[in-house]
């Protein structure tokens, strides 16, 4: 520990005791300065070989370093497959990459700094961490760059809170779908992409037949089970970009972008079908469980609204339900 009086600028110092600069420029110093922080370090120098690796950084990455001082094998400790860190990217000036690369986590603190919050592999810890990185040039007398230091924050836990959080709020509890609130937002978003690309945008209602008697039967856990077993079957119909989300209580909305009616209705049957060949026993009038469908399709316009894709959908639904259930219903001007 260096007491303050003897780095506080311009205070005296005793007759045996070292001029403040020149214990910084000691070697031993910088080291044992660099151990003892608390924040993981690394330093390196203008061949991208590793000066200096603190105990922090040992601990973080599970590499000591005696392990990677002097070789530019640094990489490892991060990432599965060959890649730059960010110090490195800093020593060969490709600032621009990162921002490039990484737009929404790369941020400026100097127009030779960077900083990133990203996923790292860390292969050797043996568990994925998600981690704040700076990487800032230290230049020489002469004004060229003589290393370059890293530091690293471990925000893992803050991050599986927030996502934990995220869950929360976008997620239903028993089906693990996207819950109502993401389904409104979705449906905004989606219908606003439509809007500008002037994409057809698809929607179907889906709604369990005579769930009422179903839970009478079965119980309310053994409803949530067969809900849930649905949920499942919806989904594995769907593409990547579509969203399925729990609308309301025995109701699922799914949203099918860039896909004209003709493509949800083909959806929709796909989905009619394996719900009935899950064959969930059901006491009437039915044998199995089976669900009926609504489907609905909007060119966007300043003309027309999502609210009125889903009231479309919904009176499509109605229309399948009326008819007898088990079936898929398109909306009456395109069903004629
Ligand atoms: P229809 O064919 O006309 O849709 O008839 P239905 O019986 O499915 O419709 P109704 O609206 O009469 O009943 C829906 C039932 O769904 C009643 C409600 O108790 C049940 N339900 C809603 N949410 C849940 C849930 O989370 N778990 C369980 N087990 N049941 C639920
Ligand atoms: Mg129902
Ligand atoms: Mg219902």
């Amino acid at each position: 520990m260096i007491p303050s009086s003897s780095t506080s600028a311009g205070a005296s110092h005793g007759a045996g005791a070292p001029a403040p600069t020149a214990l910084v420029k000691d070697g031993a110093f910088v080291g044992q300065l660099m151990a003892s922080l608390s924040i993981p370090v690394f330093v390196l120098d203008t061949q991208a070989r590793v000066m200096i690796w603190n105990h922090a950084c040992e601990q973080l990455t599970g590499v000591p370093a005696q392990e990677v001082i002097g070789t530019s094998e640094h990489w490892r400790s991060f990432y599965e497959h060959r890649r730059p860190t960010l110090a490195d990217l800093v020593l060969q000036n490709r600032s621009e990459d990162v921002r490039r690369i990484l737009p929404r986590s790369a941020s400026d603190i100097s127009p030779t700094s960077l900083c990133i919050e990203s996923w790292f592999d860390m292969p050797r810890a043996g568990r994925r961490r998600y981690l704040a990185a700076d990487a800032s040039p230290i230049f020489g007398a002469d004004g060229e760059i003589a290393a370059v230091v890293e530091t690293l924050r471990d925000l893992t836990d803050e991050k599986m809170a927030q996502v934990a959080l995220e869950q929360l709020a976008t997620r239903d509890g028993l089906t693990g779908l996207a819950n109502r609130r993401c389904f409104d937002d979705t449906l905004h978003a989606e219908w606003s992409r439509a809007l500008r690309q002037q994409q057809p945008l698809s929607l179907l209602m889906v709604d369990v037949d005579n769930f009422k008697a179903y839970n009478d039967a079965n119980g309310h856990l053994g409803g949530d089970e067969c809900l849930k077993r649905i949920a499942r079957a919806v989904s594995s119909e769907m593409r990547a970009n579509d969203l399925v989300a729990r609308y309301g209580g025995e109701e699922f909305a799914v949203i099918l972008p860039n896909q004209s009616l003709k493509g949800a209705a083909i959806v929709a049957e796909r989905i009619r079908c394996r719900v009935e060949q899950l064959q969930l026993p059901s006491t009437a009038p039915t044998r199995h469980v089976t669900v009926s469908i609504g489907a609905a399709t909007a060119i966007a316009g300043p003309e027309n609204t999502a609210s009125q894709l889903v009231a479309t959908a919904d009176a499509a639904l109605y229309r399948a339900k009326h008819m007898g259930r088990n079936r898929i219903s398109l909306p009456l001007s395109e069903a004629a």
